[in-house]
């Protein structure tokens, strides 16, 4: 038997079946994009396949990282150990969800944070700011270094909290989620996105992240909640008619569309922002 087969694991299938559901999302979403905003399909199918060959090198990294997580989270469990199983009522699925989902968001929005900050980190997210258009597709062009890089960190995070594999599995449900949807070219409305915005991350904030230059690139770095963002003072919006997106290192279509270039991105010194 290899080492990678997944029957191996029982819970290896829910791993699969997570990633199916998640495909069935992404193309739905895909779907109804280009229904809705009717360009050509063509031009939206080229732009697709640079982010999907990114999502194709990243899967092995996160299978794998969901086996390790599985591991993990059957040991902290067998051994009481971390934080969560500290706090009154976390026996409670539900209450271990609600902490973790707020503990969790936190650390992302620092981990983020922290890769805009760091130069070496940023050569490889700048490959997912460096999409010149956005929509669902943008959300799996990663680099596999940057999966690396934050999985690791959330992997350390969930050791260190002592939740459980089912609480991990809602969470990573919701921020997937959130994620998902931050990166549609679908806008809310004026005031529905001044209400929903109050508490969570709409399109609208996120499409502020990618906009090309500074100071809005190091802004709205939330996931699911705005309250990180509110709190630290890095909370900003933008007019869609004022947002570009991409990066404004790397704002050439022919590079920015070439999957063999941006994964060879990081190796390169990174030109002089122009902002
Ligand atoms: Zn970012």
């Amino acid at each position: 038997m290899s080492e990678f087969d997944l029957s191996a694991f029982p819970v290896g299938h829910t791993t699969m079946v997570q990633l199916g559901a998640y495909v069935s999302i992404v193309s739905l979403i895909w779907w109804l994009e280009w229904r809705t905003f009717a360009g050509s399909l063509r031009s939206k199918w080229k732009h697709s396949t640079v982010n999907l060959l990114f999502m194709a090198s990243a899967l092995p990294i996160q299978i794998g990282t969901s086996l390790i997580a599985i591991q993990v989270g059957n040991w902290t469990e067998a051994h009481q150990w971390g934080l969560l199983p500290l706090l009154p009522g976390s026996s409670s699925l539900w209450v271990q969800f609600g902490l973790m989902l707020l503990m969790f968001d936190f650390l992302d929005y620092i981990y983020h944070s922290t890769v805009h900050r760091a130069p070496f980190l940023w050569r490889f997210h700048l490959v997912h700011h460096s999409d010149l258009a956005l929509d669902v597709s943008t959300t799996v062009r990663e680099h596999p270094g940057d999966t690396v890089f934050r999985n690791s960190f959330m992997l350390f995070c969930f050791f260190m909290s002592g939740a459980s594999v089912e609480a991990l599995l809602m969470w990573q449900i919701a921020a997937a989620l959130s994620n998902l949807l931050a990166h549609t070219p679908f806008r809310l409305p004026y005031w529905p996105n001044r209400v929903i915005g109050w508490i969570f991350i709409t399109p609208n904030l996120h499409h502020v992240h990618h906009h090309f230059r500074q100071p809005y690139t190091d802004r709205n770095y939330g996931n699911v909640f705005s309250l990180w963002d509110r709190l630290f003072g890095t909370l900003t919006s933008l007019p869609r008619g004022g947002t570009v997106f991409g990066v404004d290192t790397h704002m050439d279509a022919a590079l920015t569309g070439s999957y063999a270039r941006m994964m060879a991105a990081p190796l390169r010194r990174a030109p002089e922002s122009a902002a």
